[in-house]
């Protein structure tokens, strides 16, 4: 899951005019794509729970700072596009994936290029009166 090319917090209006929401086909190609995956606090305490991890385990073993020093990100193991992407492209803890990844593409930006190898679908909702 890349922190480029997508930037979060500006494609809210896709979700405030309609009833539209989004359907993951879970292809993985987002947790593919090159990037980083930023780590919120609730992330940190959520994920190494998980992971049955002391927090400070976790973030010694598989976080590191945000390349601007800002923030925790997951460190890359090297060994696939995201150390949590397992099989059949299945999150390995998507019961407590990062908010990062639970946000997309919701509210993210996200390139038309990119875009184009998401194999998730808008649903548009019947308005009840
Ligand atoms: S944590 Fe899970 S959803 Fe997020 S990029 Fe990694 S495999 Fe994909
Ligand atoms: S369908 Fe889209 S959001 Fe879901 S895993 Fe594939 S690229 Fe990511």
């Amino acid at each position: 899951m890349p922190d480029s090319p997508a930037q979060q917090g500006n494609a809210d209006s896709q979700t405030k005019a309609s009833d539209r929401h989004f359907v993951c086909r879970r292809c993985g190609a987002c947790c593919r794509w090159p990037g980083i995956i930023r780590l919120t606090a609730e992330d940190v305490r959520q994920i190494s729970q998980f992971l049955h991890l002391t927090e400070e385990v976790f973030l010694d073993t598989m976080t590191e700072l945000s390349p601007e020093r800002t923030g925790l990100i997951l460190k890359d193991d090297q060994s696939s596009p995201c150390r949590f992407l397992g099989d059949g492209n299945l999150c390995l803890i998507q019961d407590v994936k990062p908010r990062q990844c639970r946000d997309f593409p919701e509210k993210w930006d996200v390139p038309q290029e990119f875009r184009r190898l998401c194999q998730g679908e808008w649903i548009e909702e019947a308005r009840h009166a």
